[in-house]
């Protein structure tokens, strides 16, 4: 079990938890960014390792959504079926070309 780090912004003294950090992640392959929740995002990223390697896993999972958006379609929420994450872990696993 890791432990949850919460930093405080310096500007309006928000407070990003991990839980925060994580569904913005999961919401950049969705919508955009807005620039105060990319600075929000990396802030928190910046002292907090678990969600760094969180993110990565999204980045790479959006390489997958740009490459294949016929898959996410019907799951705007990034709920993936289990065939659809199947086809993701081997589409990762594929040396890229
Ligand atoms: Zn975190």
């Amino acid at each position: 079990m890791h432990g949850t780090i919460v930093i405080e912004s310096e500007s309006a003294g928000h407070i990003s938890s991990c839980a925060e950090i994580m569904s913005l992640s999961s919401d950049s392959l969705t919508r955009a960014l807005t620039a105060g929740e990319r600075l929000q995002l990396r802030l928190h990223l910046m002292g907090c390792d678990w969600c760094t390697r969180y993110a990565q896993q999204v980045k790479a999972l959006r390489v997958v959504v740009q490459k294949h958006p016929e898959w996410f379609e019907a799951t705007p929420s990034v709920k993936l079926s289990a065939e659809a994450r199947a086809r993701i872990r081997r589409s990762l696993r594929a040396p890229s070309l």
